[in-house]
């Protein structure tokens, strides 16, 4: 029996994973959670699975009273931290969004837990940081995020020394389409109408802008310890191939299912075992297509790639200033084209170069994230 803890657990792949363990009984037990605001579904999934260790990590009230059984609960400040050190789990999904669960996470590999990584911003802004703490605790870290999943799976078939190019794709996000002319100013609504993948609202627009995928290259940097000159990433409609590895004698090895974030998720849990899923089996036959990322349509993405190309504290200000203009894109103070507009400039106000620890990236988070919100204030 594999104990699990999910943090994030109301979020669209904390409720997927939650899917995929409901499935198994007898594999899995849901032994940890944490929410930021939904108190009612946490409160509903902790007494459905009688989880032992429950957190709430925003303000919202919450009371002892409304669980069916005696569970430890945490609140406050540092709660996750405190759960991540007293809670009994083998696998710890980070499921979170942003990088407040980063401590918790580090909490988690020292503990020698198998990190089920969904949460994408900790290795964004702090990913030499965290990859340099896996490697001191020897943590195993098993990426759920489906390119990157997909990149861990192909990975199995040849050594990593004889790897020649990591091919990412990417569906091109909901303006794949849109004429150029039209790019400036469409409606967040238009962007959330993802045309493959049912995600949660940030990631979303963060697929339209292909900011996402600059995130993801820069995680897969990180993950996989592969130059950004051996990354390339590939315009893929069908989302079908989920990414593909090239080796030097010039094989390509694609990882290829229906798009349904809960293969990587339960993948993550059962590794290196495969076990039946509830996802839909790939119907054969089926088309599929390639193209080459255009530019032009993706200004951000460009932006993310020389980001994380300078290294240092340049891919923790692009996340921290996209956390601020995805809402106020969806709040409508700013307009779709303002996105990389507003990155660029932040792109090209700080000197990020260099070594960092991590207060530094929490120093440079709320600093960006600041100097964001005055920018979306004054256009
Ligand atoms: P959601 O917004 O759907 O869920 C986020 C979860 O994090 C919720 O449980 C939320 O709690 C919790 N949360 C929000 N803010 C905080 C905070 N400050 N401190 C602690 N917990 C917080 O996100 P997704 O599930 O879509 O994504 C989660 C992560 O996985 C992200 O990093 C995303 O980039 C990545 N990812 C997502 C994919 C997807 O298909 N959705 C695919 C690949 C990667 P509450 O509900 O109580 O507010
Ligand atoms: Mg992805």
């Amino acid at each position: 029996m594999r104990k699990i803890a999910i943090i994030g657990v109301t979020g669209s792949i904390g409720r997927q994973a939650v899917e995929v363990i409901e499935k198994y009984p007898d594999r899995f037990s849901l032994t940890m959670i944490s929410a930021h605001r939904d108190v009612i579904t946490l409160i509903e999934i902790a007494n459905r699975y009688k989880v032992p260790t429950v957190c709430l990590t925003g303000d919202a009230e919450i009371r002892a009273e409304e669980f069916s059984y005696p569970c430890k609960l945490y609140t406050g400040e540092d709660a996750l931290v405190h759960a991540a050190m007293d809670g009994d789990y083998d696998i710890f999904l980070n499921a979170v969004v942003g990088i407040s669960a980063l401590r918790p996470t580090l909490v988690a590999m020292q503990k020698g837990a198998r990190i089920a990584l969904s949460n994408k911003e900790m290795l964004v802004s702090a990913g030499d940081y965290v990859i340099s703490r896996a490697k001191k605790y020897h943590s195993e870290i098993i990426p759920v995020d489906s390119e990157h999943s997909a990149i861990f799976q192909c990975l199995s078939s040849g050594r990593s020394c004889d790897v020649d190019k990591l091919i990412i794709t990417s569906s091109g996000g909901a303006f794949r389409d849109v004429p150029l002319s039209e790019l400036n100013d469409l409606s967040p609504q238009r962007a959330l109408a993802h045309p493959n993948w049912n995600m949660g609202r940030k990631i979303t627009i963060d697929c339209a802008t292909m900011v996402n995928k600059g995130f993801e290259v820069i995680e897969a940097h990180h993950l996989f310890d592969v130059s950004y000159e051996d990354i390339e990433t590939v315009i893929h409609r069908e989302s079908i191939v989920h990414s593909m590895v090239r080796f030097k004698d010039g094989a390509v090895i694609a990882q290829l299912s229906e798009p349904d974030m809960r293969l990587p998720i339960q993948y993550a849990f059962t590794y290196p075992e495969r076990i039946a899923s509830p996802v839909k089996p790939l119907r054969v036959p089926f088309d599929l297509s390639f193209r080459e990322v255009d530019f032009e349509r993706y200004p951000a993405f460009r932006l993310l790639l020389e980001a994380g190309r300078k290294g240092g504290l340049y891919p923790a200000a692009m996340l921290a200033a996209d956390s601020i203009l995805v809402p106020a894109y969806f709040e409508r103070k700013i307009k779709y084209s303002d996105i990389s507009d507003v990155l660029e400039k932040v792109f090209l106000k700080y000197d990020l170069s260099g070594s960092y620890d991590l207060a530094d990236v929490l120093r440079i988070n709320d600093d960006v994230e600041k100097y964001t919100e005055m920018v979306v204030q004054k256009l």
